[in-house]
C-alpha cells in the first residue's frame, strides 16, 4: 500500500512539473501576433489597419486572449531558402474551422477538420499550409480562427518530408493504440457471450465509447464515412466522452461492489451517473448545447465521480479487497494526465504533444487491470459455486456421494453401459450388526467406525468406480465395464479388506463384517432401479446365511 502511494505521489508531482518544463524548451522561427476579433474585415486586415493594434504573443501558439478564435498574424524570421517544401502547421484539436490568407493570394485557403480536403493528406491532428519558397524573413501569414477550443493552439515550420516522417510515426503510434483499444473491446464482448457475463459487456461498451472519445479527440473519427457528417450537427467529442463517462462510473459501480460495500458512495455515484445521463441528453438540445455552463458542468461531474470512485476503492483497499487495488491502479495514469491538461488549460500552455500520445495508451492499461480485476472476481465465484456444489454432493460423515448424486451418478452410468454394450455390476454393502456396535460403544464410535469402512472399501475400488452412501450404513458400488466373475471377486476383496482386522477407535477395539450383494446389467442393459433391487435380495440371502459372505442372485 505504501509503495502504490509512493508511486501515485511520484506521478502526480511529476504532472504539475512537465508541462511547464515542456514549454521552457520550444524555439521560436515563428513570431505570432493577435490582430483582433474574428469579425474584423478581411481586407482592412491583410492591408495592415490594425498593426498598431496588435499584441504580440511571446509563445509559438494561438494563445486565447482570451479566447482562441479571432486574428492572428505569423510572422516568418528566417528565409525559407534552407527548407525544401516548407509547411507551416498547427496542431488542430477537433472543431477547429479556420482560413489562411498567404502573401499576395487573392483567395484564402480554407480549413476544417470535416474537410479533409486541402491539408495535403496529413493527419486530421494536423493543418499544414505550404508556404511559397519565395517568401522572406518578416513576410506575414494570415490566420482566422474559428475554435471553442481554449488551450493554445501550438504552430510549428518544417520541411515537408521531416512533417511527414513526424506525422507518419504519430499514426502509427494511434494506430496501434487505436487497434489494441479495439481489441481489449472485442475481448470484453466474446467474454461476455462465453461466461455470460454482463459485467464484462459494460466494460467493453464503456472501453468501446473511450476509443471513440480518442477517435473524435484526435480527429481520426474523421476518416470514418458517417460518423464525420453528424459531427457538423452534433458535437460528438462530448457525446461519446460523457456516454464514456457514464457507462465506466456505472462499471465503477459495479466492480467496486458500491451498494454492498458502501452504501452511501453508492447512492452518490448513482446521482453521477444520472448527472451524466442528463448532460449527454442536454448535448442533443440546440439550447444547452452551445452554452459553455455544459462543459464546466460536465467537467464539474468528471471530477465528483473521479473522487468517489477513489474514496470507494480506498476504502476496499482498507478492507483488504484486491479489486479497490486494481481500480485505483487502472485509473491512476488516466488520472495523472487529466490533470496535466487541467495544469496546461489553467496555466494556458499549449497541449504536450507527449500527452497527447500517451494518454490513449492509459485506456489500454486500464482496460487490461480492469480485466484482470473482473476475471479475478469471476473466478472466484466460480470457485466458491463449484465447491458449494461439491459439498451439496457429498455425505458430510463418510465423504463419498451422498444418496441423492448417488442416485444421478448410477443413472448416468446405467445410460453409458446401455451405449457401450457392456454390462456393470452393482454391490449393495450392509454393515453386520452394525446396530450392535451403536448399542455397546456409542453413536461416535459407530459414526467412526463407517468412516474407516468408506475408506477400506475405497482403497479397493478402481478409477471410475461410484460408490455412494444409500443409507445409514448401507453402501453401494457401481462398476462399470465388469462381468459378473470380476465383481466377485472385488466384492470378496472389499469382505476381506473389512474382515481382515478390527477397527480401532479410542483404544477400542471392534471386529466389523460386512455382507454384500451383487447384481449386474449384462449386454448394455440399463434398468438401475431393478439392477439394485437384484444386489438388495442377493444382501438379504447373505444376512440369511451367516453374514460375512458375498451373493450373486441367479439370474
Ligand atoms: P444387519 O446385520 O441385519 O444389517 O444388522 P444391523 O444391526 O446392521 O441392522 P440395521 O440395518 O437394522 O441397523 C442399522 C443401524 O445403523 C441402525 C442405526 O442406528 C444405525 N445407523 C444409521 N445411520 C447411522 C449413522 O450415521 N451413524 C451411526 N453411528 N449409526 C447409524
Ligand atoms: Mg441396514
Ligand atoms: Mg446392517
Amino acid at each position: 500500500m505504501g509503495k502504490i502511494r509512493g508511486l501515485i505521489g511520484l506521478l502526480l508531482a511529476l504532472a504539475c512539473c512537465m508541462p511547464v518544463l515542456s514549454w521552457a524548451q520550444s524555439d521560436t522561427p515563428l513570431r505570432v501576433y493577435r490582430v483582433g476579433p474574428a469579425d474584423l474585415p478581411w481586407q482592412s486586415v491583410l492591408a495592415g489597419k490594425y498593426r498598431d493594434r496588435e499584441i504580440p504573443v511571446d509563445k509559438q501558439a494561438f494563445s486565447p486572449m482570451p479566447e482562441t478564435s479571432g486574428w492572428w498574424r505569423v510572422e516568418i524570421r528566417r528565409d525559407l531558402d534552407g527548407i525544401s517544401d516548407p509547411m507551416l502547421h498547427l496542431s488542430a484539436v477537433s472543431l477547429t474551422h479556420s482560413e489562411v490568407w498567404l502573401p499576395g493570394s487573392p483567395a484564402p485557403l480554407r480549413f476544417s477538420q470535416l474537410d479533409r480536403q486541402g491539408n495535403h493528406g496529413f493527419s486530421p491532428r494536423l493543418m499544414v499550409v505550404a508556404l511559397p519558397p519565395e517568401m522572406r524573413a518578416g513576410d506575414s501569414v494570415y490566420w482566422r480562427v474559428q475554435t471553442g477550443e481554449v488551450s493554445p493552439l501550438k504552430l510549428g515550420l518544417a520541411a515537408e518530408d521531416v512533417l511527414r516522417v513526424q506525422d507518419g510515426e504519430q499514426i502509427r503510434w494511434h494506430s496501434m493504440v487505436e487497434g489494441t483499444i479495439l481489441a481489449l473491446v472485442l475481448a470484453g464482448f466474446v467474454l461476455s457471450l462465453i461466461m455470460r457475463e454482463t459485467t464484462f459487456l459494460i466494460l467493453a461498451a464503456g472501453i468501446f465509447l473511450s476509443l471513440l472519445f480518442v477517435l473524435t479527440n484526435n480527429g481520426d473519427v474523421f476518416h470514418y464515412p458517417g460518423l464525420a457528417g453528424l459531427d457538423a450537427e452534433y458535437p460528438l467529442q462530448r457525446i461519446m466522452g460523457l456516454a464514456a463517462c457514464a457507462v465506466m462510473t456505472h462499471f465503477a459501480y459495479i466492480f467496486l461492489e458500491m451498494r454492498r460495500r458502501t452504501p452511501r458512495l453508492a447512492l452518490v455515484q448513482r446521482a453521477i451517473i444520472g448527472g451524466f445521463l442528463l448532460l449527454l441528453i442536454g448535448s442533443f438540445l440546440p439550447g444547452f448545447r452551445d452554452n459553455p455552463l455544459g462543459s464546466i458542468l460536465g467537467n464539474l461531474v468528471i471530477v465528483a465521480g473521479t473522487v468517489n470512485g477513489i474514496l470507494a476503492s480506498i476504502l476496499l483497499i482498507r478492507a483488504g479487497q484486491r479489486a479497490g487495488k486494481l481500480y485505483l491502479l487502472s485509473w491512476t495514469p488516466l488520472l495523472v494526465f487529466s490533470f496535466w491538461r487541467i495544469v496546461e488549460i489553467s496555466l494556458r500552455l499549449p497541449f504536450n504533444e507527449f500527452v497527447g500520445l500517451v494518454f490513449p495508451a492509459t485506456y489500454v492499461l486500464a482496460g487490461i487491470l480492469l480485466y484482470l480485476g473482473l476475471g479475478e472476481r469471476i473466478l472466484l465465484y466460480k470457485r466458491e459455486r463449484d465447491a458449494n456444489e461439491h459439498l451439496a454432493r457429498m455425505d458430510s460423515l463418510t465423504e463419498v456421494y451422498n444418496r441423492r448424486a448417488l442416485d444421478e451418478r448410477l443413472r448416468i452410468a446405467a445410460v453409458q453401459t446401455e451405449k457401450s454394450g457392456r454390462s456393470m455390476a452393482v454391490l449393495f454393502a450392509d454393515l453386520d450388526h452394525f446396530k450392535r456396535i451403536n448399542d455397546s460403544h456409542g453413536h461416535d464410535v459407530g459414526d467412526y467406525v463407517l468412516k474407516d469402512v468408506t475408506l477400506r472399501i475405497r482403497s479397493v475400488l478402481r478409477f471410475g468406480d461410484v460408490l455412494g452412501r444409500y443409507g445409514g450404513e448401507e453402501f453401494v458400488i457401481a462398476l462399470p465395464d465388469c462381468g459378473e466373475e470380476q465383481a466377485r471377486h472385488l466384492a470378496e476383496r472389499i469382505r476381506e479388506r473389512i474382515a481382515e482386522r478390527p477397527v480401532v477407535c479410542a483404544g477400542t477395539v471392534i471386529p466389523v463384517t460386512v455382507s454384500i450383494g451383487i447384481s449386474v446389467l449384462r449386454d448394455g442393459q440399463s434398468d438401475i432401479e431393478g439392477a439394485l433391487k437384484r444386489a438388495d435380495q442377493a444382501l438379504y440371502f447373505c444376512k440369511q446365511n451367516g453374514r460375512n459372505c458375498v451373493n450373486t442372485l441367479p439370474a
